[in-house]
């Protein structure tokens, strides 16, 4: 069922690695020129056009974009209590991890009497995405929510889709997870438009502002991703969490049933999602294409799963052992990496590419979605060659709080005019000088 790539014998770059691997099925810039219209209709008119592309793209519209504060309570009364407690306990643990998060005020002495503080700042207000189309994701309440409250972030809004079956109100699970996290603003607009409606803010049917926010967070499909690419310059936005993405490095130790399960798993998400196993032994590539064969038939999103695993993003490369796979591995830059080998853990010690690393058999990417206590919102495409997950560190500004006396400007004034001169920028140099005039004018250097 899945491909082979056959990179043995080979030692590519890892620019050739990169070409060579399966990847490819989500090309952003495809849909930008679906994506432009929306955006800018959002731009010219607000909350309205929000609505009409709801009513193309999911449809139905609600009455106010805004969900009403009563249908937040109603939706977390009504919870299964199973869920219920499952929220509970993924709440606490991502707490007790991103609480460990925050970052203090580092002041730095640089010379006597002068000093640069780096102090933290929370972004004032940032807008949360939450996905709601193939699937719902009350657990992408909780990883946007539970970081952003952590670094402090005062005021927020959670976007989710509008669903059809809950008369337009975003699905009551996802309303239930903003009621335990205290979240009191929810907005029932989903896709491009909800980033746009983010950034451009406008005003509800009802009349009420709809304010813009500052920072967009959150993962979504590829029509999310190409919206937050063309806003980018207008709002901050955190790392590209596209598509999900399961790497695996596997060697003959591994568990083909556990192999070929986590690979099942992430391509239930979209037809978009990519599965790759990389693996130096032929023996468990074939017994895992059998098994995911096998899993596959029973499985719920079958044919979704089907399409993910047969696309082109999706396969399994063979390499001439694990310390070829290893840079196979960071070429590849996964979203999810796990490690089923020998000594996991040092295998994972030598990644340095990965949105997130899962060591060992008990330690799957379904953990990490749910109840591990870490992110889930984790870079896509190869972006986590540059990019990291949500964290409290995405919802903080650093600022340089630069203070010096005059001794500590002087010993140094004489730098800062060869450098402004060096750039033809002697007003710069102009600016120090002034401040020693009298000085100069009686002798002392500057
Ligand atoms: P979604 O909320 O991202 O997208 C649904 C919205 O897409 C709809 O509201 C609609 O407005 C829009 N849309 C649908 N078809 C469209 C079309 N033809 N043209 C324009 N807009 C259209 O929900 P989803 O579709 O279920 O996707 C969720 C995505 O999030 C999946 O790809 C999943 O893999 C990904 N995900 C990623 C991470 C991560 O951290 N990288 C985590 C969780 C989920």
């Amino acid at each position: 069922m899945l491909s082979r790539t056959d990179l043995r014998g080979g030692a590519l770059s890892a620019a050739d690695l990169r070409r060579a691997l399966p990847r490819g099925g989500t090309d952003v810039d495809s849909v930008l020129a679906t994506v432009s219209p929306v955006v800018a209709a959002i731009r010219e008119r607000g909350a309205a056009a929000a609505l009409e592309y709801g009513q193309r793209f999911d449809r139905v519209t609600p009455d106010t974009v805004r969900v009403p504060a009563e249908r937040l309570v109603a939706a977390l009364d009504a919870v299964d209590p199973t869920v219920r407690s499952a929220l509970e306990e993924s709440i606490r643990r991502a707490r007790i991890v991103h609480s460990d998060q925050r970052r203090g005020t580092v002041r730095t002495d640089v010379v006597p009497g002068g000093s640069v503080t780096e102090k933290w700042i929370p972004i004032a207000r940032v807008g949360l995405y939450v996905p709601g189309g193939n699937a719902v994701y009350p657990s992408s309440v909780v990883m946007n929510v539970v970081p952003a409250q952590e670094a402090g972030v005062g005021s927020l809004v959670v976007a989710s889709p509008p669903q059809a079956d809950h008369g337009g109100w975003p699905h009551p699970t996802i309303l239930a997870a903003c009621a335990l996290l205290g979240v009191t603003e929810v907005w029932a607009v989903g896709g491009a438009q909800a980033v746009a409606l983010l950034t451009y803010g406008g005003t509800d049917t009802d009349d009420a502002e709809l304010a813009p926010v500052d920072l967009i967070t959150g993962p979504g499909n590829i029509y999310v991703t190409a919206a937050k690419r063309l806003c980018r310059s207008i709002v901050g936005i955190d790392s590209e969490a596209g598509p999900t993405e399961i790497a695996i490095l596997a060697d003959d130790e591994a568990d083909a049933v556990a192999v070929a399960a986590d690979l099942i798993s992430q391509a239930e998400h979209d037809v978009l999602a990519a599965s790759v196993l990389v693996t130096d032994s032929a023996d468990l590539a074939e017994r895992v294409d059998t098994e995911v064969t096998r899993q596959v038939e029973t499985t719920k999103h079958r044919d979704r799963v089907i399409a993910a695993l047969g696309g082109p993003q999706s396969g399994i490369v063979l390499v001439d052992d694990i310390d070829h796979g290893v840079a196979v591995v960071d070429a590849y830059a996964a979203e999810h990496l796990e490690i089923q080998t020998r000594d996991a853990a040092g295998v994972a010690a030598r990644i340095s590419n990965a949105g997130a690393i899962f060591v060992g058999r008990y330690s799957p990417v379904s953990l990490g979605d749910y109840c591990a206590g870490s992110n889930h919102v984790l870079p896509t495409s190869g972006s986590a060659r540059h990019s990291s997950g949500l964290s409290v560190q995405t919802f903080l500004k650093g600022i340089h709080i630069v203070d010096y006396n005059r001794a500590a400007l002087e010993t140094v004034s004489g730098h800062v005019v060869a450098l402004a001169d060096a750039e033809d920028l002697p007003a710069h140099g102009d600016a120090v000088k002034v401040r020693f005039a009298d000085a100069a004018a009686s002798g002392s250097v500057v």
